[in-house]
């Protein structure tokens, strides 16, 4: 009847003043569902030692294939799962299937030397973070020190003395912790002598006017400079150019990681990789001695 039309009418017209939120919603809905269908799955991509090519570690990186919504960037969802909560669950997700990874290559002999995962600073924050990582280790039986958590400087300004002490817990159970995307947010030298950090990663904003720009290359620099000094260890990402890779030889940043070495790369593709064991990246920035590695 015509109350029935009238109230339909009056739904849609609200349903498109609220594209955004329904829009918001749907990937929320959409989010949820994910986990529940198994839609997400870990890539990894190889760090590698600049010196001699060969990888020194993955990064575990997330992706979500939804069959509504297509393959969406961790970017697009990630933000949207912190606000809502679904991090907890899907950072959960990412730890046990990297730890389940570790295990695989641990038996067949093919673990890399580290293991880089990504943490959200909501998950650091939960009470039972540490509690998690200790019970993921056991139900593995691994070994912390395969693992460096990937930490953004935001969380370092959250939460002072609570962060620190956790970080120092992970710390003690052998993991490394790594700065990611050093140089992009509130960097300060202060934070890094206060907090347990074992690696810095430079962003790859500076790595795009390496080779031409001198102002990134300056910073680059200072931060190659600062972590030898700091004796930590130094991961270039975002390596696309052999010109940056040259500059970063000759600035003696121990790591890259980069398309120049490889795309991320499925867990089957990272095991191939794995058993080739061989150098990665331009042939002739290799020193000579090194080809026998
Ligand atoms: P990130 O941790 O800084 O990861 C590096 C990002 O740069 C990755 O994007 C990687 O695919 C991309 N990348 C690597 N090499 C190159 C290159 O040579 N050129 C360019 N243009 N890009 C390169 P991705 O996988 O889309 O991840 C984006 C961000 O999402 C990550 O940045 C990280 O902050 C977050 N993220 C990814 N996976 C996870 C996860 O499992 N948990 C959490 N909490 N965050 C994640
Ligand atoms: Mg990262
Ligand atoms: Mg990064
Ligand atoms: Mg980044």
């Amino acid at each position: 009847d015509s109350k029935a039309k009238g109230r339909n009418r009056f739904q849609l017209y609200s349903a498109s003043m609220n594209t955004k939120f329904d829009e918001r919603f749907s990937l929320e809905v959409q989010m949820h569902k994910a986990l529940e269908r198994d839609e997400f799955q870990m890539v990894y991509q190889p760090q590698i030692n600049v010196v001699t090519g060969k990888i020194s570690g993955v990064e575990a990186l997330i992706r979500w294939a939804s069959p509504l919504l297509g393959h969406l960037s961790p970017i697009e969802f990630i933000p949207l799962a912190e606000e809502t909560g679904l991090i907890i669950p899907i950072s959960e997700f990412v730890l046990r299937t990297v730890f389940q990874q570790a295990k695989l290559w641990q038996q067949t002999n093919l673990l890399p030397e580290r293991i880089a995962i990504n943490i959200s600073s909501r998950h650091l924050e939960q009470e039972n973070f540490v509690s998690f990582l200790a019970e993921l280790l056991l139900e593995f039986k691994l070994d912390g020190s395969i693992f460096e958590l990937e930490i953004t400087e935001s969380i370092l300004l959250n939460d002072g003395d609570d962060i620190i002490e956790k970080l120092h817990l992970i710390s003690s159970m052998g993991m490394k912790i790594s700065l990611d995307d050093f140089g992009t947010g509130y960097s300060s030298l202060s934070y890094i002598k206060k907090f347990p950090i074992d690696t810095i990663k430079i962003d790859r904003s500076f790595m795009h006017g390496l080779s031409s720009d001198s102002e990134d290359e300056s910073i680059v620099t200072a931060i190659c400079t600062l972590a030898k000094s700091l004796h930590l260890n130094l991961i270039a990402e975002g390596v696309e150019e052999s010109g940056q890779y040259r500059v970063l030889q000759s600035l003696q940043c121990n790591e890259a990681q980069g398309f120049l070495f490889s795309k991320p790369l499925s867990a089957h593709d990272t095991t191939e990789l794995l058993l080739k064991n061989l150098p990665l990246g331009p042939q002739h920035l290799r020193p000579q001695h090194c080809f026998n590695l």
